[in-house]
Formats: C-alpha cells, structure tokens, sequence
C-alpha cells in the first residue's frame, strides 16, 4: 500500500535513471521518454550542462532569502527581460503559483491607479491555469472546482472560439483576458495568430490587460522562445513554469514596467521562489535555447506531424486529427485514448492524454530524428493493432 494519499491513477511503472530521450525502468527495460515530465524537462535527461550547473552552485549556495540581493536571480531577469517583452519578473516555484502571481499583478495594477473596481478575469471555459484555489476557478472547469468549497469569485468564462461572448463578458469591472497560447491540457488546442491579434486589440481598446499562460508552450516548445510570438503581440503579463527548470521547479511571472509599478514592496513574496539554486540552473536552460535548438524544434516538428498526418490517412478510423506546433503534439482519435496509449507504453514510448480523445506527445527539445522515427514506428504498430 503506498502511503500517498490517492489523487493520482498511476501507471504501475517507475524509473531509476534518464539520459537524454530515453528512461531506464526499474523492471529493466527501456522506454522512450516523450513526456518528459510533461513539457518539463526541455532538453531530456540528465542534461550535461545543467548537472554541472546544480553541482557546481550546490556546493556554494542552496538558499537565501529574498530580503538580500541574489545574483544569480537578477542575472536570469535581465536575461529574459533582453530576450522577451517583459521589463520585470517575479520567481515562483511552479506554474500554478505563476498564473496566481499574474492575476495578482494584474489586479494590483488597476488598484494602484485607482481603479480597484477593476479585478475580474475574462478566461476559456476548460483551460488549464494550475491547480491553486484561484487557479481552478479561472479554468473554469467543473472536475476540477467539485468539492473544493466556495466558488472563488472574479473569474468569467467563454468557450473556446466564442468571440461574441468573450466581447459581452468584458465591462468596467474587467482586469484582464487570461488565456493559455496553446491549449494543452484542453487537447493541444493552439489559438490562431488572428484571434490572439484580435484579442489583443480588444484588449488595447477596452483599456484592459493580456495574460498569456506559457507555462508549457513557452522556452522554445513551440518553435519560438514564447508562441505569442507568432501573433506578433505584447502581451503584459506571461506566467512561465515548465520547461524554465528544465527539471527544476521554477515558476516566473514576466511583465511589463506599467503594471510592475503595482508591485510596491511588501506586495507579493515567496519563500523559495528564486533562490540561488534554482536561479542557477534557470540560466543553464537559458544557455541552451538558441537559435540551433529552436531550428531542431521547428525541423523536427515538421518532420514528425507530416508523418503522422501519413498515419492518419492510413488509419482514418482511429486518428480523427494531428494537432499542435513545436514539440507539442496531439493525436486527437475517434474514440477515448487510453487503451492506445497504454499499448503505446506495452511498446515502450510514453506519452500522456489530454482533453478531446488526444494522445499528447511532448519530445525533448533536442530530439533527434531517429527518436522520431522510432516514435513513429510504435504509433503505427498500435494503429495496426487497433485498427
Ligand atoms: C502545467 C500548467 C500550469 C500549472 O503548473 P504547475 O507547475 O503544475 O502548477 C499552469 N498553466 C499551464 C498552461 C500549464 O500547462
């Protein structure tokens, strides 16, 4: 009996050790790691660059308070503010602590002009913003809210696709739209260009804020550093979790200099959130999201959705749609996904599900073609079996 309370159905499967795309299992055998600890570990396992990075600082210094002046820390922020709209960043620890802290920012900008009237957030009915008691509320979603007690007011929701409501929702009491670039535990749902453009020219004209979630859609996932880059926006708020850590827990809220002037002292904290361990290995991930590793994510991307878009047409009874850019990939099928996903695991490639039917399949970010290749053999082998 594990000792674990049971708010997870696990797979009956454990690990000793990683390297790179690939994790070793405590019954010997050898899978291919294409969760990667859901969009987490950016650059597979046991990453040269960041051991050394964790060994090195680990011998120095764990943790400080935020009361002193951590190096390490700003070293990362400016880096990410060089590389990104943002003009400020506060650390966190995860992705749900991330969102939390945008929404306070956004709230606490409006109050800091005057206007504290001003604290609803405009959110996709079924998104994915973490598992806090704010965070829950904000997706909207019934599973998730279900005996967590009273509803946590100052969210508003509208489906995915529904303009017309998202334009009635706003009204003098709106802070902000929150919503996630790509969808990705809603299915691998990426927004179009035009609509995030559209949404940010709502925005611009109702005198209200843009939180994009890109707590597994950004660092490089999506081809580009952030996938709002695609649209071509600013937006003033980005959560960012994931894959910053590369396995790490690190959780950041990135902003621009109008809204961070909220953020008097005093106003927001975290105990851990930047500490000099973490902040080390933050900027080893950052050392390695280059131009090269971006060129593979859009290379590899291409290379696997057309060959699934193969197995589609080959299997048009079981795949209804390949969906997703960069590395984050869904299989959406014509029935429920589970039984295929854990012959996918019979077969030795791991991959996870999310809402709609989808398979989803998040590859390291240096992955190589004959990991796809090997991918994509499992994925046909189980299509015949189903088929
Ligand atoms: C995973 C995720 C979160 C929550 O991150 P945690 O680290 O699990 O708290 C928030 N938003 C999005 C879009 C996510 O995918």
């Amino acid at each position: 009996m594990s000792a674990l309370a049971p708010n997870y159905k696990r797979k009956n499967l454990s690990f000793v050790k990683g390297k790179g795309s690939f994790l070793l299992a405590k019954n010997g055998k050898k899978y291919l790691d294409f969760v990667q600890g859901i969009a987490v570990n950016s650059f597979g396992h046991a990453n040269k660059k960041l051991i050394n990075a964790i060994n090195k600082q680990s011998k120095k210094l764990w943790h400080v308070s935020n009361a002193f002046i951590i190096p390490e820390g700003e070293k990362l922020a400016q880096r990410l503010v060089k590389k990104t709209f943002a003009d400020a960043i506060i650390f966190q620890n995860s992705g749900a602590e991330a969102t939390e802290a945008a929404i306070k920012v956004a709230r606490r900008y409006f109050y800091s002009i005057g206007k504290e009237n001003k604290v609803d957030i405009v959110c996709i009915k079924n998104s994915f913003h973490g598992r806090t008691l704010a965070a829950i509320h904000a997706s909207g979603s019934k599973k998730m809210i279900q005996g967590f007690g009273p509803k946590v007011p100052g969210f508003k929701h509208f489906e995915f696709g529904n303009h017309k409501k998202l334009k009635k929702l706003i009204n003098k009491n709106t802070a902000a739209i929150m919503i996630e670039t790509v969808m990705g535990e809603g299915g691998i749902k990426v927004i179009p260009s035009w609509c995030i453009k559209a949404i940010k020219e709502l925005c611009v004209k109702k005198g209200i804020l843009l939180i994009l979630d890109e707590v597994q859609c950004g660092i490089g996932r999506s081809g580009k550093f952030f996938a709002f880059e695609y649209a071509g926006v600013k937006p003033d708020i980005v959560p960012i979790a994931k894959g910053i850590g590369g396995g790490f827990p690190i959780g950041a809220v990135l902003m621009t200099k109008k809204v961070a002037k909220g953020m008097i002292p005093g106003s927001h904290g975290s105990t851990f959130g930047g500490n000099p361990l973490a902040m080390s290995v933050g900027n080893a991930v950052l050392d390695q999201i280059n131009k090269k590793l971006l060129n593979n994510v859009n290379k590899m991307s291409k290379y696997f959705i057309n060959n699934l878009n193969i197995l589609k047409k080959k299997y048009p009874r079981i795949i209804k749609e390949v969906r997703g850019i960069g590395l984050l990939i869904g299989i959406q099928l014509h029935h429920d996904q589970t039984k295929f996903i854990k012959k996918l695991m019979n077969n030795k490639l791991l991959t996870i599900r999310a809402a709609e039917n989808v398979i989803r399949i998040l590859p390291p970010l240096n992955v190589k073609k004959n990991e796809i290749d090997l991918a994509l053999k499992i994925i046909k082998k189980v299509c015949s079996e189903l088929n």
